[in-house]
């Protein structure tokens, strides 16, 4: 699942910081970051569209003044998408009309940049594009650049536009003008310097002169009285009126005409919705691949090959999250080597050697591959999986409610249900959750099935030991473990993925790493030297009882009769488990 290998969000805090996405976006559009997205969590398996991406790829990254004249026009443009969806459902304002028409107003320039190119998939991407000039004309004619927010309160329309709406505008403006000027005016007229002209609601314009001047108000002004205050009085004129009437009839009818002339140019733009749609979705694709092609630069990685042998042959493969966070130098980079004769790794190693960061970055590697994008290694060939599946912990976290086992039997039963040939299993610590003998038959039934019936490539690591015998009875499995040096009772873990087997639990020291109190540390060792003795008197038969070319030298009891006549191979998960508890009921009723 995409959660596990922590693709788009981190298992841990839900964060974008640290996951794959992290790394990889690098997107200048809202529609490239979502595509993106969607090609992640759905890799191809159609080597032609792979081999078209990194073609795509490969010409970005050889020219870099192309890359960056795109990177300026993609940064222009807006998310047409979602702006034709809010076109289509009607709640669209000015705003969204001039980020549509900023958008469009670049693509001519993307066009022409792609067609310059000397790559085939570009160039027919540029001469496929439309770059709508109708709908980009359309909007620079007719509304303003900084338009509000409400489609109903006027100022959207350009001056021009509209011969009607210029008009109304005018004769609005003049009547404002006089209306402005009439103070001056009067106050000539009148001789009277406390009188003010203002305006509200319910009276409109009037003429107001405070108490003091009242006396000095005539007939033959023609004031009209209109209201009486504490401080002043407030007159009319007839001529007021009319101009008022004018400025706010014509007001509202232009306010009226532009909202009227707004839908119109929407419903035109509305007709375009399917082009524009097509073109946001060549943005996007153009977007992820520029996207890709800035990352490949930046990270190093390389174009990966295809062949059809199953073989998967990497060289230095990386983890680009955990490489990005430990810094360059801090990466340990590992080889994979997978073919027909050796499809299951079992991987071995000392607690945090390495090993869910080995089996992730070829995850995430084989996604990348498959995603079209170059990858974090130095060289890889690698065979198409049809699908990935992983049952990688975050060591310690929980999720839901159910026991991490059960999580892992869920995962593990899916993974052998729906897995093919061509698949890639990893399992990381399968049955570490349960105890270590249910664990570890339940690892190697387990083992044996994928090996056996669904001949997956597969990863599993494991911190049982004793499964590593297992390459002399599944002629596909090959050992491999993490390295660690052990030094003076301290530990340096290398990081560093090699051929074979280590037949050393490492616990005690990452427990003594980790910082707990030395006496505890060194009687768990005295411990574990008693567990060990023990183990070897009366022990030994369960211990090795797994293995049922061992089981031969012991005298059979009933018990054993019950193991030789089951087959591993044919029972599920779930059966193992019931088997196991039943032998454990009957070994108590022995007692
Ligand atoms: P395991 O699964 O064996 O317990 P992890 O894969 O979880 O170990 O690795 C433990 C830590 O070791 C990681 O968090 C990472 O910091 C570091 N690490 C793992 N692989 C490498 C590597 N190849 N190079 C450098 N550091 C690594």
């Amino acid at each position: 699942s995409a959660l596990n290998l922590e693709l788009t969000r981190t298992v841990r805090s839900d964060d974008r910081y640290g996951s794959l996405l992290w790394i990889l976006d690098k997107t200048l559009t809202a529609m490239g970051g979502r595509l993106l997205k969607n090609y992640l969590v759905r890799p191809l398996q159609d080597k032609e569209e792979i081999y078209k991406r990194q073609e795509i790829i490969a010409c970005l990254l050889d020219n870099y003044f192309i890359r960056q004249d795109l990177s300026d026009k993609l940064k222009e443009i807006y998310d047409l998408a979602r702006l034709v969806g809010r076109i289509g459902y009607g709640n669209t304002n000015g705003k969204d009309l001039i980020q549509l028409a900023k958008s469009l107003e670049v693509v001519p320039a993307i066009k022409e940049l792609l067609i310059s190119t000397n790559n085939p998939y570009l160039v027919k991407l540029g001469e496929e594009m439309k770059d709508l000039r109708p709908v980009y004309n359309l909007i620079s004619s007719s509304i303003v650049e900084n338009p509000p927010l409400s489609i109903k309160e006027g100022g959207i329309i350009k001056e021009g536009y509209n011969s009607t709406l210029d008009e109304l505008k005018k004769a609005s403006k003049g009547g404002k003008e006089w209306i402005s000027n009439l103070e001056a005016i009067e106050r000539e007229r009148t001789g009277i310097k406390g009188l003010k002209v203002g305006f509200n609601k319910v009276f409109g314009f009037y003429i107001e002169i405070t108490k003091s001047y009242l006396p000095q108000v005539k007939e033959e002004f023609g004031y009209e009285r209109k209201q009486t205050l504490a401080a002043a009085e407030r007159f009319i004129t007839p001529e007021l009126k009319e101009k008022e009437q004018l400025v706010l009839g014509a007001e509202d009818k232009a306010i009226k005409l532009e909202y009227e002339l707004f839908l119109a140019i929407k419903e035109e733009v509305k007709k375009f919705s399917e082009d524009l749609q097509t073109l946001g979705n060549q943005i996007a694709y153009l977007d992820v691949l520029y996207s890709l092609s800035e990352v490949a630069n930046t990270y190093n990685f390389i174009r990966p090959t295809f062949n059809d042998e199953g073989i998967f042959d990497v060289k230095e493969c990386r983890h680009p999250v955990i490489e990005k966070v430990l810094g360059h130098q801090g990466y340990v980079p590992n080889d994979v080597n997978i073919d027909k004769d050796h499809k299951l790794l079992l991987i071995t190693g000392p607690n945090m050697g390495g090993k869910s960061t080995y089996m992730r970055q070829v995850a995430i590697l084989v996604i990348l591959a498959q995603i079209g994008s170059y990858v974090p290694a130095k060289s890889a060939n690698l065979s198409i999986v049809d699908k990935i599946f992983t049952r990688i912990g975050a060591s310690d976290d929980l999720v839901s409610g159910e026991s991490t086992f059960m999580v892992e039997m869920k995962e593990a039963e899916y993974a052998i249900r729906e897995a093919t040939e061509n698949s890639l299993i990893l399992f990381d610590e399968l049955g570490r959750g349960t105890a270590t003998y249910d664990g570890m038959a339940l690892a190697q039934a387990i083992l044996e099935y994928v090996h056996n019936k669904i001949k997956a490539k597969t990863m599993f690591s494991t911190h049982y030991h004793e499964l590593t015998v297992l390459d002399k009875k599944l002629k596909r499995l090959k050992n491999v473990h993490v390295s660690a040096i052990e030094e003076d009772g301290k530990i340096t873990f290398l990081h560093k993925v090699k051929n074979g087997s280590v037949d050393k639990s490492y616990g005690i020291h990452v427990a003594s790493l980790a910082g707990l109190p030395k006496d505890l540390i060194e009687r768990s060792r005295v411990i574990l030297r008693d567990f060990e003795k023990q183990n070897v008197k009366e022990n030994k038969y369960t211990q090795t009882s797994l293995f049922d070319e061992v089981v031969e030298e012991q005298k059979e009891n009933k018990i054993e009769k019950e193991i030789k006549n089951i087959n591993p191979l044919e029972m599920t998960p779930i059966e193992a488990i019931n088997f196991l508890y039943k032998l454990k009921q009957e070994m108590k009723e022995n007692k």
